[in-house]
């Protein structure tokens, strides 16, 4: 029998690469006492050592002096695909974390490290080490398996790789890179389309086999695909705009004909809900079997399932940044905003406005119309700002009727005009609501930081709080320009 088979988690070697000498003698005397552990404190002394003898686990540090952790994994997995790959990073870097799971990185180890993680992320490493060694050696065993039996072995095992895969990508464009690189290699497909519909959010993501697809070939080519690719409305909202669509290359080569093609559309359900549909384009001739739809099922089914877990991730993430009654940020964001823009002018000597915009005699509409035509004043008008500022400012409900508006890079005069446009906007046209007509003004206070004398965030608020008291003084539905002390 092979000995594969009956290898042991202290059996295993495990390989420690950090040039922090601390970091070394606390990893492998924790480890030591359960696996065969060696240790080493650079790059090129690892390459050596992977060389020499079968490694089951390494464990690298991201930052080395010669090279960076992720050759480290990229050599290993070169070496022995099944090789688990453990990274310690002290930093946690969106760039490198794609690129690492690129790679086939196992998990993260987070600096400080915690013992007891590590133990148990080292536990599960092995069990998927072991896993996967008795799979290959029970592949290689081909006196009693059939040709069919290892493929579909092998299927099994990529799907757990593609899994692993998903899992450890926390941001839905990272989710939908990978399942429609999957989707494409596994079925062999010439282009691959994902449209969502689920908790408010409305997208599609594509992804061509090789090259690179335009988007106006692909709306044709959805387009001309009547009845098989998408629900009707789903189609007609991405092709006229409504719906975004983010494209992807695909491998590196050149861009498939994308004449003729035959699409598939299989529903992405998570129990009985709907929440996309996965649309997969074949060229004709190209023709599929049972075992690839049974396989296009099961993976369709899994995606629906971590997709779904991806929105809700990013809808709590971004509920706890909106106001509920108007969606626009509310008063933590911008708080975290106005931070970012004052660290920002001060590195670069920049300029950016800060607007506190207040309703005139609030209480009073409240008093003569009711709550309810109160809230829908509030609505209409982060409508009507919404609709004149720019895609990098950012307008927040900072109280009950009180709104906070950055302006980044922009300057006095700049932020003056656009404080007239927000009057005008408001006082010129009235909010017809429930057949009542209501008349309202506002009242704004407006300072400009140029990053000449550091402020602090609640300084810049209080100079623009004052500059509002004194519109509000001064007959109200007007502009004052504060000074920052
Ligand atoms: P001024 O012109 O000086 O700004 O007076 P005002 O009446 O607008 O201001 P005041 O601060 O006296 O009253 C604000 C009112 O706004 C009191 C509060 O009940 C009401 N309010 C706060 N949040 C909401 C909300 O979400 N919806 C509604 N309908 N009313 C709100
Ligand atoms: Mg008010
Ligand atoms: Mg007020």
């Amino acid at each position: 029998m092979n000995n594969h088979l009956i290898k042991r988690p202290n059996d295993c070697n495990v390989l420690i690469v950090d040039d922090e000498k601390a970091i070394c003698d606390i990893l492998k005397n924790t480890l030591k006492p359960l696996y065969n552990v060696t240790t080493c404190c650079n790059g090129n002394d690892a390459f050596k050592l992977i060389d020499s003898l079968d490694y089951d686990i390494v464990i690298t540090d991201l930052k080395l002096p010669d090279v960076s952790g992720l050759d480290i994994l990229s050599y290993a997995k070169g070496k022995d695909e099944f090789t688990e790959v453990i990274m310690i990073t002290g930093y946690a870097s969106v760039e490198t974390a794609t690129l690492a799971i690129n790679l086939g990185v196992y998990s993260y180890l987070l600096k400080p490290l915690v013992i007891t993680d590590l133990l148990i992320q080292m536990e599960r490493a092995v069990a998927s080490r072991l896993f996967h060694l008795k799979s290959i050696s029970l592949m290689q065993q081909s006196d009693y398996m059939s040709p069919e039996v290892r493929v579909h072995l092998q299927d099994i095992t990529s799907l757990y790789f593609f899994i692993r895969k998903l899992m450890l990508s926390l941001e839905i464009p990272e989710i939908m890179r990978i399942t429609l690189e999957e989707a494409n290699q596994k079925m062999n497909s010439v282009l691959c389309v994902i449209s969502v519909n689920l908790l408010g959010f409305s997208e599609a993501f594509a992804m061509p086999s090789s090259g690179e697809i335009e988007l106006e070939t692909l709306k044709k080519l959805l387009a001309n695909n009547q009845k098989t690719a998408f629900p009707q409305a789903d189609k007609t909202k991405l092709l006229s705009g409504d719906i975004p669509i983010f494209i992807y290359k695909g491998r590196q080569g050149q861009s498939p004909d994308f004449n003729s093609l035959n699409p598939q559309s299989i529903p992405m359900m998570v129990t009985d809900r709907l929440v996309g549909t996965l649309t997969i384009f074949h060229d004709m001739q190209n023709g599929r079997d049972v075992d690839q739809n049974q396989f296009l099922y099961v993976f369709t089914s899994i995606v629906s399932s971590i997709i779904e877990h991806g929105y809700t991730a990013l809808q709590a993430r971004r509920q706890a940044k909106t106001d509920s009654l108007t969606g626009i940020a509310n008063h933590r964001l911008f708080h975290e905003t106005l931070e970012r823009e004052i660290a920002r002018a001060n590195r670069k000597k920049g300029k950016f406005s800060l607007i506190l915009i207040d309703i005139d005699n609030f209480k009073k509409i409240n008093d003569t119309y009711g709550h309810q035509i109160g809230d829908a004043v509030i609505i209409d008008l982060t409508k009507r700002i919404s609709a004149i500022i720019r895609t990098g400012d950012v307008l927040a409900r900072y109280g009950g009727e009180e709104f906070g508006l950055i302006l980044p890079e922009s300057n006095k005069t700049g932020a003056n005009t656009l404080a007239k446009r927000i009057l005008e906007t408001i006082s010129s046209k009235d909010l017809i609501y429930s057949l009542k007509q209501i008349h309202y003004t506002v009242s704004i206070g407006l300072v400009v930081y140029d990053g000449s004398k550091p402020v602090t965030k609640n300084l810049l608020i209080a100079a623009a709080d004052k500059a509002l008291y004194s519109s509000k003084n001064n007959g109200k539905n007007r502009i004052t320009i504060g000074r920052v002390q």
